[in-house]
């Protein structure tokens, strides 16, 4: 497991489908997904070139962050619980994960500034999946007026796990199209610039269909609780 080797060629990837889109590079970031590594492996990420991390758990975020400082960009990409909230609060630059109004409002209240906010989308429809149904979206963007610290950067998904590559692409483009009507009804605190979408295995689609943040986990930083069991 070489982290920096596995960024460059991930960067050439992304180069790759970008090309193939007539998309600029610079449009795509990459978040490192390390819930399932150790600080160091981070650190190597960080050393590799990478900017932004993510963590899904607010006990795992907060290990990372005490050990990494506020440098790196931070972003919370798991299911948020409203009482954890306040742990997490003034460290993190994103959550990628608001998915109803309880939260936005316990988010609301524990700011002390603007926070950068994606709404979480079930674009593909499965029963176990978090997220507002792309029908609820806008209505629910719009319940955000009153929350004057939250500011809706763009659009979260995750796509299904299968290997069928028109199941997922059409997910992406769910939340592409969503994203439009978003920019259309012009909020001020709801750019939603930004589309979080793709990782280790559907990345180069979702760059392809959009993608402004991809968050990769295996495929960057490994996992070492995979590799201790193989
Ligand atoms: C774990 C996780 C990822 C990264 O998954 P990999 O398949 O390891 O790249 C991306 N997004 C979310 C929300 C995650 O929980």
């Amino acid at each position: 497991m070489n982290v920096k080797d596995n960024f460059e060629s991930i960067q050439a990837t992304i180069l790759q489908a970008c090309k193939k889109v007539n998309r600029n590079v610079d449009e795509v970031k990459v978040i490192a997904v390390t819930k399932y590594v150790s600080i160091d492996r981070a650190r190597e990420a960080i050393e590799a070139g990478v900017v932004h991390l993510g963590e899904n758990r607010d006990d795992g975020f907060l290990q990372k962050w005490e050990a990494l400082g506020d440098k790196p960009c931070w972003h919370f990409i798991g299911s948020l619980q409203s009482r954890k909230v306040k742990n997490i609060i003034d460290k993190v630059d994103y959550i990628h994960s608001i998915d109803r109004l309880s939260l936005a409002k316990e988010i609301d209240k524990r700011a002390t500034k603007p926070i950068k906010c994606f709404v979480q989308v079930n674009a593909s429809g499965e029963e176990s999946k978090q997220g507002i149904s792309p029908g609820d979206v806008i209505d629910f963007i719009k319940k955000l007026e009153s929350y004057k610290h939250i500011q809706i950067v763009g659009l979260m998904t995750m796509a299904p796990f299968t290997d069928d590559e028109k199941i997922i692409r059409n997910c992406f483009k769910t939340l592409r199209n969503l994203q439009s009507k978003v920019q259309e009804i012009k909020l001020p605190y709801a750019p939603c610039t930004e589309l979080s979408m793709g990782m280790s295995n559907d990345f180069e689609i979702a760059i392809e269909e959009g993608a402004t943040f991809v968050r990769i986990g295996t495929a960057l930083v490994g996992n070492e609780k995979a590799e201790v069991e193989s």
